[in-house]
């Protein structure tokens, strides 16, 4: 049983702060940083929690899905309840191959009730459409903590627990090939681990029993289009895992 670790990890000097428009949410293990058993943080409420289980039919799942994102909508488990415009379940293909994670809502997505609307969710579509050759529709996007944090503050230990079980019960749903992590701390979040991106990039990790590839938050790239050629590269291996290069 993994465990996130307790306090908010600090930013690192590779990838500063999480963007304000649109963060990305993510997490994992210490002690590996690259298999990791599935978390057990307290899935909210039913649903399969397992991979082992068969997959469900993309009827199914869509239908699951939708009525996992009612529930987030109607959550209060912890207080960004409180603090939110809309809570922002995540949106995509119920059976997509690819799942990208961020941190969490930020005051675009929060407006709308959809996850990476803003400068640096464009810039997620152009990674998706012109950089993958995909549309928006063929992935699922969605976010680790699913309201947001005030002021767009990296979210505590206690709601990303609180919020983990969405995010498990939604990737078991779906059954991807691949996790991409956006952002340092979806990736740190992920992967419970402290880490910087530096050091966690170009290497396949394992969350909920998922391959997780972790990488830039595009708002990240928005400031620093230098780290656009290794964003590219871990794209690249996203699509290597999906199968789709
Ligand atoms: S962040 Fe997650 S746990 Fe907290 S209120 Fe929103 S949906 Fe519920």
């Amino acid at each position: 049983m993994r465990r996130v670790p307790r306090g908010v990890p600090a930013q690192t000097d590779t990838e500063p702060a999480p963007p304000t428009a649109a963060r990305a949410t993510g997490a994992t293990p210490p002690a590996s940083e690259s298999a990791a058993p599935a978390l057990d943080r307290g899935a909210p409420t039913s649903a399969p929690s397992t991979t082992t289980a068969p997959p469900l039919a993309p009827e199914e799942a869509a239908a699951a899905l939708e009525q996992l994102a009612e529930e987030v909508r109607a959550c209060r488990r912890c207080p960004l309840a409180e603090t939110r415009g809309h809570a922002v379940p995540g949106e995509g293909n119920p059976r997509a191959d690819i799942v990208f994670v961020g941190e969490g809502p930020g005051a675009d997505e929060d407006r709308s009730g959809r996850p990476f609307v803003g400068a640096a969710g464009r810039l997620l579509d152009d990674i998706i459409t012109k950089g993958m050759q995909l549309r928006r529709e063929d992935v699922f996007i969605c976010n680790v903590v699913k309201c947001r944090p005030p002021g767009n503050r990296v979210p505590t230990q206690d709601e990303v627990e609180a919020c983990a079980g969405y995010l498990e019960r939604q990737l078991n749903l779906i059954r991807p090939k691949v996790v991409c992590a956006l952002g340092a701390t979806a990736a740190r979040r992920l992967l419970d681990t402290e880490l910087s991106m530096a050091r966690l990039r170009g290497r396949v990790h394992q969350a909920y029993g998922f391959p997780v590839i972790p990488t830039y938050h595009p708002a990240y790239l928005l400031r620093n289009p230098a780290a656009k050629r290794p964003t590219w590269e871990d794209i690249q291996k996203v699509m290597e895992l999906a199968g789709g290069s």
